[in-house]
């Protein structure tokens, strides 16, 4: 067998996106979606700076409502699919769009989610991109293996790993950092997210210095962001003066 041709139109399409970020935990519930949803918005909120959300959460794609665009659809164009925007320079793409109710359960296995991301990859019509931003989903799983296969032709910047405060999730965080390592994607951090008390000595900046990898910040728990992502709006835009804002902005200027 060949190589597979499709690798060469995704490395041509990818050409056009300067930075591509995936975005991991080793839980569902943790908040990944949602921090890669304002850090979208984040980045975005910069008119000069293009961003794409692509959200590969074949089973369960979140973004489509917490980016305010639930019932939307993907349109074909001659240039391939074109994202869905939420404003000019921020587009997203997502199964959930695909879908004609939300609430249907994808039972894909994964030789049909392996394809839908190579087309993800291959068909969007992203144009140039400063930043891709990839949801994925909870663990390591099929459609980790893809992504990592496909966009590691293209030099992929690295994954940000969330996590919550809790043991469970730290081990599993220990497993995201193994895959990354086994499949030679760079660890760009660990954020800890809906962080209560800070103990100095736990959590996720003890778990990434014993790991050696770069912790990069913790969000506080503020049930004013779960309420913002029911609305999908930008919760930055919304409480510019929180604290879990500031800790965003802390963790994008990283
Ligand atoms: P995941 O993508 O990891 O499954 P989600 O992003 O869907 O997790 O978040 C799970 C729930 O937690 C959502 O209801 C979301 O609004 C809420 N949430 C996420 N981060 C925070 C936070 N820092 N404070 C309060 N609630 C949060």
């Amino acid at each position: 067998k060949g190589p597979d041709p499709a690798l060469q139109f995704i490395k041509e399409r990818m050409n056009s996106v300067k930075h591509k970020i995936l975005i991991l935990s080793g839980k569902g519930g943790v908040g990944k979606s949602t921090f890669t949803a304002q850090l979208g918005f984040a980045f975005a909120s910069e008119e000069s700076i293009q961003v794409g959300v692509m959200d590969i959460d074949v089973c369960g794609p979140s973004i489509p409502k917490i980016m305010g665009l639930e019932g939307e659809q993907v349109h074909q164009s001659l240039s391939g699919w074109s994202p869905v925007y939420v404003q000019d320079n921020l587009g997203v793409m997502s199964i959930g769009f695909m879908l004609s109710d939300p609430d249907d359960a994808v039972i894909w296995r994964g030789p049909k989610k392996n394809g839908i991301i190579k087309q993800f990859l291959k068909d969007v019509d992203w144009g140039d991109l400063d930043f891709m931003l990839v949801d994925t989903p909870p663990g390591t799983s099929d459609e980790h293996l893809s992504i990592a296969q496909y966009l590691k032709e293209s030099e992929i910047d690295g994954a940000i790993i969330i996590t919550t405060p809790q043991e469970v999730a730290l081990q599993d965080v220990r497993k995201e950092i193994d895959f990354c390592k086994k499949v030679k994607i760079p660890i760009l951090g660990v954020v800890e997210n809906m962080s209560g008390f800070i103990c100095p000595n736990c959590g996720a900046k003890k778990m990434a210095e014993d790991l050696n990898v770069k912790y990069l910040g913790s969000i506080p728990l503020d049930p004013r962001i779960g309420k913002a992502c029911d609305m999908g709006i930008s919760f930055l835009d919304e409480y510019p003066d929180s604290p879990a804002c500031r800790a965003y902005l802390d963790i994008i200027s990283d």
